[in-house]
């Protein structure tokens, strides 16, 4: 028997684990199922920004070699420029990696940290493949808590509680993935203090910064601190709606100099791959410099706020599901109500919502979170489908076991 590494033992992602397996196969028998488990604009009829593509199509025949390891510079230099414009200070160009999607740089980052044993804190719930690298990289990945009754912020009595001598580093998802909480600026300066205080390195995962809804604003942690040192990371999957062309940046700010070993080593690693996929690095410019992208989309009247609306309308309307409204990114995370359901396995809830409905929702345990009593819905679909579809979720509890 060929085995799997041990290091893949902790190791899942159940966005596309056993139910996404099963979906599969009820397509494959010819049912028609409504995929809401990846956070994937395109499939859903969002586009790119025309600029967007305009700009990797004319630049093909110049994108036919390797680029630099760390990327082109011009789409760094627009990095750059973009996070000083934010107010991240002392930025060099040498500090900004880009990757294949910002999946390639959470794993290299973490990876290039990690010793065996090494904690990382990470956010419950999360995007599970934080918890995935930090695993795979032979660390610990310790949960802290976000509260949903304080609009799913991060607990940082929690955090603190979870500190110990082999704590690393902390990541914050902001806008959060899956709970669409975005932080405020309090709660971010907390954060930064504790990471000042222990030293631990900040991986700042922004990905859905544009993706916000009633003028809530985004904060980007490395504009708060000169001496934590800070990775903010984010990319065109999700604010520029170009998941498949696979582009992503990281930047390292604040205190440098106490980090120049552990940069050294993200420099091997992005050499050892040699370059992310150069045509997509050509859009990073013109993206970063200012073309429309979701702005119109977030607005009350725009596709994306009349979804996140219509779907938190009819989500909460079903007897025994509440759920925090998001302000950022596409997704909610509701709760099913202990007291009426039976809810002691959410994998099995939601291999029988997809089995009786043909909804294809992830269980909350699939983003470590630790009660069985969650799920992530992704609101991408037009209104008219959500509401079917959030109609079938309805019947689906209506006969649910009762507890
Ligand atoms: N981080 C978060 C919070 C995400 O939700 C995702 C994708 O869903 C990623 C990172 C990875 O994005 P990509 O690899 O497409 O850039």
């Amino acid at each position: 028997m060929i085995q799997r590494s041990d290091r893949l033992h902790n190791v899942s992602y159940e966005l596309r684990g056993p139910v996404y397996e099963k979906a599969k196969e009820l397509e494959l028998q010819g049912h028609k199922v409504t995929n809401l488990n990846i956070g994937n604009p395109a499939p859903f009829g969002f586009n790119a920004p025309q600029a967007v593509l305009q700009q990797i199509v004319e630049n093909l025949s110049l994108a036919q070699g390797y680029s630099d390891h760390k990327g082109l510079l011009s789409a760094r230099e627009a990095v750059k420029t973009y996070y000083e414009k934010a107010g991240v200070a002392h930025i060099h160009v040498d500090d900004i990696f880009l990757g294949n999607g910002l999946s390639e740089l959470i794993m290299q980052s973490v990876q290039a940290l990690v010793n065996n044993g090494d904690e990382m804190l990470v956010p419950s719930p999360d995007y599970p493949l934080w918890t995935a690298a930090v695993n795979f990289s032979g660390g610990k990945a310790v949960h802290y808590l976000c509260d949903e009754a304080s609009d799913w912020y991060p607990d940082v009595a929690d955090i603190k509680s979870k500190i110990t001598s082999k704590t690393r580093a902390i990541v914050i998802i902001n806008p959060n993935n899956p709970t669409g909480a975005v932080y405020s600026k309090d709660i971010l300066t907390e954060i930064v203090a504790l990471a000042e205080e222990h030293e631990l390195i900040i991986f700042s995962d922004e990905i859905y910064d544009k993706i916000l809804y009633d003028g809530v604003e985004h904060i980007p942690t490395a504009t708060l601190s000169d001496s934590a040192v800070c990775i903010t990371m984010s990319g065109l999957s999700k604010n520029y709606l170009a998941a498949g062309f696979r582009a992503g940046w990281m930047l390292i700010s604040g205190a440098k100099s106490k980090a120049a070993d552990y940069i050294d080593g993200l420099n091997t690693l992005a050499s050892l791959r040699v370059c992310s996929n150069v045509p997509a690095q050509y859009a990073i410019q013109v993206a970063l410099e200012g073309v429309p992208s979701v702005q119109d989309l977030v607005l009350p009247t725009g596709r994306l706020g009349k979804q996140r609306n219509a779907c938190y309308e009819k989500l909460t309307a079903i007897p025994g599901i509440t759920c925090v409204k998001p302000m950022g990114a596409f997704y909610m995370f509701p709760k099913i109500d202990a007291k009426r359901f039976d809810v002691h396995n959410d994998q099995q809830l939601v291999l029988d919502l997809l089995a009786a409905q043909h909804v294809f929702v992830v269980q909350g345990s699939g983003f470590n979170w630790h009660k069985p009593d969650h799920f992530r819905i992704v609101y991408l679909p037009e209104v008219e489908v959500l509401d079917k579809t959030i109609d079938k979720l309805s019947l689906f509890f209506s006969t649910y076991k009762q507890a």
